[in-house]
């Protein structure tokens, strides 16, 4: 069964989402507070996506259950739910690990499209047919494509599953710019109707994991007004 955790503390909203995954064949565990949500995480190890509401009447909002959910697990999908597109700056500011967000009020399709979306490259990592040679190599940069993991010199780096097909993209296109339509069309699939400043965001996020110095970076470079490269 595909496992789908739903934070929200308004329960119409979650009812809504509730309603929603399951006709589109999800399984939900619902929690209403952040401590509900890491509850029910730790019970359901299976859970494979997160959809977690920001503000939340207690002390824990969204972004801290995200930032203790990613502290021991890189491998769940998280996708944060946010109130208005004001908050857009802030979201993207302190988005310390989700994969994704929604802005509401947000249709059905919407919704469904992008925990698909998510759910299938993280689902798929179970599917990977093992390959003679699973590793991409970049020096100091090693990407094992069996295990979905990175390493720069030798050394493990932590990235979520989005941040890893964003490495795979790059690593398997040394050199080549690539649009910033091109990287959401691959790493989020033809079928997502986010908007393309996720992909900012993430790549942000990235140099700051993978780059000796994010402001300057060298790995991950900017092609202005049109996307990023792997290298100068
Ligand atoms: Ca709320």
């Amino acid at each position: 069964m595909k496992k789908v955790l739903v934070l929200e503390d308004e329960t119409n909203i979650r009812s809504f989402v509730v309603i929603n995954l399951k006709r589109a064949g999800y399984e939900t565990i619902e929690a209403g507070t952040g401590e509900e949500a890491l509850e029910q995480l730790r019970r359901n190890p299976d859970i494979k996506v997160a959809l977690l509401d920001i503000m939340l009447p207690d002390e824990m909002d969204g972004f801290e259950v995200c930032r203790r959910i990613r502290a021991s697990n890189s491998k769940i999908g998280i996708i944060m739910l946010t109130a208005r597109t004001q908050e857009m700056d802030k979201v993207t500011g302190l988005m310390t690990g989700a994969d994704d967000y929604v802005t509401k009020p947000f249709s059905p399709a919407e919704l469904t499209a992008r925990v698909d979306a998510i759910y299938r490259r993280i689902g798929d990592r179970e599917e990977t047919p093992v390959s003679a040679d699973d590793t991409v190599r970049y020096p100091p940069f090693l990407l094992n494509t069996r295990n979905r993991t990175l390493e720069k010199n030798g050394q493990r780096v932590k990235v979520t599953q989005v941040e890893y097909s964003i490495m795979k993209l790059f690593l398997e296109n040394p050199g080549k710019a690539l649009s910033r339509e091109e990287i959401m069309s691959v790493v989020w699939g033809k079928d997502y109707f986010g908007e393309l400043k996720i992909v900012d965001v993430n790549i942000r996020r990235l140099r700051l994991k993978i780059e000796d110095d994010p402001q300057t970076p060298k790995f991950i470079t900017t092609v202005w007004g049109y996307g990023y490269k792997w290298g100068r």
